[in-house]
Parts: C-alpha cells; sequence; structure tokens
C-alpha cells in the first residue's frame, strides 16, 4: 500500500479526524500501521475512533504515545544529532578518507562500500562521521544510529519482557545501520549473538552498515571469530589526527566560539591541547571565559617539576639526573614519560613547556609521552595501580 494511504483513508470518512490524526507521528509499514501519540489521552482517543470506525482495514493498526515508544524494544526514533554534520566535519591528511568514504556511502548506501569499518582514537569525529550520514539520508532512508551499549541495553530488555522477536525484527527494516562504538562488544557473548543475526540478515539485502570502533577489527579481544571475520570483509579505515589538521581545526572553532583567529592564539590552543578534538573544544570553551593564563612563576614551576622528578625516579631507583637527559634505557625512558606526564596532570604545564623542561625541542615529544602513559593505563591494571599511588604522593609532597 502507499505512503500516506492511511490518512487518505481516514479522510475520505471524517474530514475532522483527519486533522486530529495529522498531529501524530504515522508510520506504516508494509502490514501495519504505527501511530504514535503525544499522550495518553490521545492514545485512549485513537484507539476508540479506530475500533469503531476502521473494522476491517487490512494492516494491523497500533497505537502508542511517545512515553511508551521510548521504552519499547522495537520502535525507536533514529537517534541521530542534527548537529553533526559533514559540513561542519573539518577535512585534513588524517580524516579525509574516512570523511571520503562517509560522504559516498550517504550518497551510495548499500552499494559500493559495505560494511564500512571506521576505527581511531576518542575524540577524532568518528561519531560525528555517523551522524553526518544519517543526518544526509534520513529523509530518504529507514536509519538507525546506535551506540553498542544502547543496543546492549535494548536488547537486554527485551529478552526479560519476551520480546526479542520484535527487538529483532525491529532492525531488519533498516535501509542504514550505524552502529557506534563496537568495541563494547567485548565479553558480551549474547549481544554479539544478536547482532551477528541482524549483521547477516541487513547484509544479504544490501543494506548499508557503518560500524565505528576505538580499535581495529582484529584487536577486539573475546569477540567470536565469525563477527570479527564480517567486520574485516568491508572497508577497514582508521581515522587520525594530524597537525595539519588539528589547526585548521582549531581555527573553525575558534571561529565557532567568537575568538580571534591570531597565530599567538591558534599557538596557544595548539600546545596546550592533545590530540584529541574534544580536549580542544574543551580547552577553547575555558579560554574564552579565562583568556590567556598568565605564565606561572618560573622558579616555581621548576621547584615543582624538581619534585616530579626526584619522587618518579626514587620509586625507580634510579638518579633524578638520568632523567633529564637524553638516553636509550627503557627502565630511564618509562620514568621521564610517567614524569612528563604528571607535569601535564598535575602541575597542568603546556607540551611545549614539559618538551623543553625534559630538553626536548617541539611539543611532540611530551605529547607522545604522555599519550604511551595513558594508552598504558587503560591497558595494565597493575600499572594503572602504581600511577595512583604515585599521584597520590606527589600531590602530597606538593601540598595540593
Ligand atoms: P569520537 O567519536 O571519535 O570519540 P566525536 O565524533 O564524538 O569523537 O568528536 C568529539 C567532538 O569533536 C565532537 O564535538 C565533534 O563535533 C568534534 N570533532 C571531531 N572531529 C572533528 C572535525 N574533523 N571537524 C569538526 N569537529 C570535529
Ligand atoms: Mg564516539
Amino acid at each position: 500500500m502507499e505512503r500516506g494511504s492511511f490518512l487518505s483513508l481516514i479522510e475520505s470518512i471524517d474530514r475532522f479526524a483527519v486533522g486530529i490524526f495529522r498531529q501524530f507521528l504515522i508510520k506504516e509499514e508494509d502490514n501495519r500501521v504505527l501511530i504514535i501519540t503525544p499522550n495518553e489521552e490521545y492514545k485512549k482517543w485513537a484507539m476508540a475512533y479506530l475500533a469503531t470506525k476502521l473494522k476491517g482495514f487490512g494492516k494491523s493498526i497500533v497505537v502508542e504515545c511517545e512515553k511508551e515508544v521510548k521504552t519499547s524494544p522495537t520502535v525507536r526514533k533514529n537517534n541521530l544529532l542534527d548537529k553533526y554534520t559533514f559540513d561542519n566535519f573539518v577535512v585534513g591528511p588524517s580524516n579525509e578518507l574516512a570523511y571520503k568514504v562517509c560522504l559516498e556511502v550517504s550518497k551510495n548506501p548499500g552499494k559500493l562500500f559495505n560494511p564500512v569499518f571506521l576505527y581511531g582514537k576518542s575524540g577524532l569525529g568518528k561519531t560525528h562521521l555517523l551522524h553526518s550520514i544519517g543526518n544526509r539520508l534520513k529523509q530518504t532512508h529507514n536509519v538507525l544510529y546506535i551506540s553498542l551499549m544502547d543496543f546492549s541495553d535494548a536488547m537486554v530488555k527485551a529478552l526479560k519482557e519476551n520480546r526479542i522477536e520484535e527487538f529483532r525484527e525491529s532492525f531488519l527494516n533498516l535501509d542504514v545501520l550505524l552502529l557506534d562504538d563496537v568495541q563494547f562488544l567485548v565479553g558480551k557473548e549474547r549481544t554479539q549473538i544478536e547482532l551477528f543475526r541482524i549483521y547477516e540478515k541487513l547484509q544479504a539485502e544490501e543494506k548499508q552498515i557503518v560500524l565505528v570502533s576505538d580499535r581495529h577489527p582484529k584487536d577486539l579481544k573475546d569477540v567470536s571469530e565469525r563477527l570479527i571475520s564480517r567486520f574485516e570483509s568491508g572497508l577497514i579505515i582508521e581515522i587520525g589526527l594530524d597537525e595539519e589538521t588539528k589547526r585548521r581545526i582549531i581555527k573553525q572553532k575558534l571561529i565557532l566560539y567568537g575568538l580571534p583567529l591570531d597565530e599567538p592564539t591558534v599557538n596557544y590552543v595548539l600546545e596546550n591541547t592533545g590530540y584529541n578534538v574534544r580536549e580542544i573544544e574543551g580547552f577553547i570553551q575555558t579560554f574564552k571565559v579565562t583568556g590567556f593564563k598568565p605564565k606561572p612563576n618560573k622558579e616555581n614551576v621548576e621547584k615543582k617539576v624538581e619534585t616530579v622528578i626526584n619522587l618518579v625516579a626514587k620509586s625507580f631507583k634510579l638518579n633524578p639526573e638520568l632523567l633529564k637527559k637524553e638516553t636509550k634505557e627503557r627502565k630511564v625512558i618509562n620514568a621521564k614519560h610517567i614524569a612528563m606526564y604528571f607535569c601535564k596532570t598535575i602541575l597542568n604545564l603546556s607540551y611545549a613547556e614539559i618538551s623543553n623542561l625534559f630538553g626536548k625541542k617541539d611539543h611532540t615529544s611530551a605529547l607522545y609521552a604522555i599519550k604511551k602513559v595513558e594508552q598504558k593505563r587503560t591497558e595494565d591494571r597493575k600499572f594503572q595501580y602504581m600511577i595512583s599511588f604515585l599521584e597520590k604522593s606527589l600531590r602530597k609532597s606538593l601540598g595540593l
């Protein structure tokens, strides 16, 4: 039956009622009509009306009010956020490929690149790109953006309520599935099974699937082989952030916040932020309120840095002087990275300052060292424990 036929039918029998029905969200599918009313009162009215006036319509009619829709495993909105579009995505060498592939997907869903697996570190625009695809397609296609966690929660709920069939079916009429944060599949067996079923069905019908993760499919440990091999069967693209792109993004965000675009401002943001657009945005927001922070008293800072170096060196049983020199010795390098990390997280020094203090020329050395420590913290529990312990002692020594 063609779209809008339900409303045409109502119009033909009752001109007054059609005005009320037009206020509702109506979705016509092959064998059912779903009517979503803004509240319970309207739901009651619609149900009573349909029961008396529309017998033998030929399709099943389901009426739900908005409150129910939010908790139903079957019916949901597309979850798209309007603010993320291709137009406001800044493109540079490190994200150009991801951008172009996503743009192509939005022009020809299910055709050239399917599935697409996009991965990269946090804050690099993966979610932004997923929404951009959805926003381009939402008028013409049945699109759903969902994070793996929400998928998993809805599945658990559906299982509890004995509505798993409904849950599965709700994905099968999609043209485009945009699944975010699939790294959370790790260790979730039942979620993997359900996703696999849906995935296979959508793929068989050449429906577009775009997956986003913080790591490459082969680094998804504790995820079933068959899912990994499906993920690997598509186009896998890494998204990154290089200095040139970062500079462009900073400029775009400065304009957005009505701030000047002069070199000192751009450099100030560049040197005080890492390679994470979320961090850059946060920094610019604070900068808008506080402006340039005056450089702290140099002697004072040096004393604090000495305290950091001494304490870290002591815990590694090393001579503190070693940490300020060039070295190839693994143990010293590790200690040095940790000391640099604390200069950022506790002393709040800029990357450029930290690099200088440790005898390096440009700010990327500190960035690299700090990133390494952050990464190890997430991967190694023992290391995480050691860092927390050191941090506590340091804060105490520094009187913070
Ligand atoms: P991820 O999903 O990779 O962790 P997000 O897509 O959530 O990152 O991006 C974090 C923030 O940075 C968002 O506000 C997003 O709009 C912004 N952002 C990321 N990359 C870009 C870019 N290339 N251009 C403009 N904004 C970006
Ligand atoms: Mg994200």
